[in-house]
């Protein structure tokens, strides 16, 4: 590891699973990915990636077994940062299709990319919003860069990745290289780290939509959810610790993630209903 990044202790195990947490609402979501990954049975370790956060927060996430990583925000530019800050972002590339929350700055997203600066042969991203339903240790099998479609409302989705689970082999010189296509004067990443992935990574292997199934899919294509196969359920934009206009719409899965985030049992899966719009003679 070089500069921008300090781990605690050593690596237990050559791969990882890796999130990113830059605020105490994102802990919250960090936390229950860990103890799901955990129920798994997994021996991969567990990193949390940080910039600041309280102590307390870092003595719960280091509790549950994880390893903390701190990182710095990319060295980026000026006009870089003004061009991704929060409400230019926002202004320039407006979120239409669902809200994101107050607490996601989208410059922040960025510093996933210091994952291929860690000590780790092969690593698996998973967004801090996201649960793990059964064991996903055989994506560390599958290439870099790999990376599940972005479905969620309708085919023409599959053009395009979504960056909240993907496999990676870290190392400085992709690293380098990375921040030299990231940062090039006027660029704008209107999906931040997401489009800066599909452009880097043109050729993007795909991962099956269970292995990062959006919570949308529950309310605009209920055909393609079947609980036995989903392994990683993914809250993007609204999130689950939130109370927002979506709840009652999405209560089935919130509540698995709250069993996940608390102590108590947690429901097998299969036993769970399909959703409420869903096609007859589905297995
Ligand atoms: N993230 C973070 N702080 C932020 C924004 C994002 O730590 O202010 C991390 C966190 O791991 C989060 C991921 O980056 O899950 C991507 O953001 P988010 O999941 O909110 O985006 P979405 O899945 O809704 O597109
Ligand atoms: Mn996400």
């Amino acid at each position: 590891m070089t500069g921008g990044i300090r781990a605690d202790g050593r690596a237990r195990s050559n791969r990882a699973f890796v999130t990113l947490a830059t605020n105490s609402d994102y802990v919250i979501g960090a936390a229950a990915l860990i103890r799901s990954l955990r129920r798994t049975g997994t021996t991969a370790d567990l990193v949390v990636m940080y910039t600041d956060l309280p102590g307390g927060d870092l003595a719960r996430i280091s509790a549950l077994g994880a390893r903390l990583v701190q990182v710095d925000l990319l060295p980026t530019s000026d006009a870089f940062n003004a061009l991704h800050g929060r409400d230019r972002l926002h202004g320039a590339a407006p979120f239409t299709k669902g809200e994101k929350p107050p607490f996601h700055t989208p410059l922040d997203n960025f510093a996933k990319l210091r994952l291929w600066q860690l000590d780790y042969e092969r690593v698996v991203f998973i967004d801090a919003d996201a649960i793990v339903l059964q064991n996903i240790d055989r994506l560390f099998d599958y290439p870099e860069f790999s990376a599940a479609p972005n479905v969620y409302e309708s085919l023409g989705d599959f053009h395009r990745l979504n960056s909240g689970v993907f496999t990676a082999r870290p190392g400085a010189a992709t690293f380098d290289a990375m921040l030299a296509h990231l940062d090039r004067p006027g660029q704008f990443w209107r999906r931040t780290d997401q489009t800066f992935l599909e452009s880097y990574f043109p050729n993007w292997h795909g991962l099956p939509v269970f292995d990062n199934m959006l919570q949308y899919v529950w309310m605009n294509l209920p055909d393609l959810w079947r609980w036995q196969d989903i392994r990683i359920l993914h809250f993007q934009y609204e999130k689950p610790w939130q109370i927002h206009a979506k709840v009652d719409d999405l209560n089935v899965l919130i509540e698995l993630w709250r069993a996940h985030a608390g102590d108590g049992p947690v429901p097998d899966p299969a036993t769970l209903p399909p959703p409420p719009g869903a096609g007859p003679g589905r297995a």
